[in-house]
């Protein structure tokens, strides 16, 4: 029997990351969450929850894949480069 693949916060579009992404580490999946804003310009009061915790054996249900970062050329050619 062959156990389900592990995921990784990493990877989820619900896990922000410091300093550029979230004052604070962790998921931003509202359910997830101990303290959430629906204001823009509130943003930085919001608590994440723990994505250590939620996570820890790697079975996370709610994981959603980010997608992939096309290559440098395609990104060039976006831009008109
Ligand atoms: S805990 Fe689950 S939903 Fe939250 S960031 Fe990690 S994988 Fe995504």
């Amino acid at each position: 029997m062959s156990s389900p693949p592990k995921v990784a916060c990493q990877n989820c579009v619900h896990f922000r990351s410091r300093p550029y992404e979230a004052k604070f580490e962790g998921c931003y999946l509202e359910k997830n969450m101990p303290s959430k804003q629906k204001l823009l310009c509130l943003d930085e009061q919001q608590l994440p929850g723990n994505h250590v915790k939620i996570n820890l054996r790697g079975d996370c249900p709610d994981h959603s894949a980010r997608a992939k970062k096309p290559s440098l050329w395609r990104r060039l050619l976006a831009i008109g480069a």
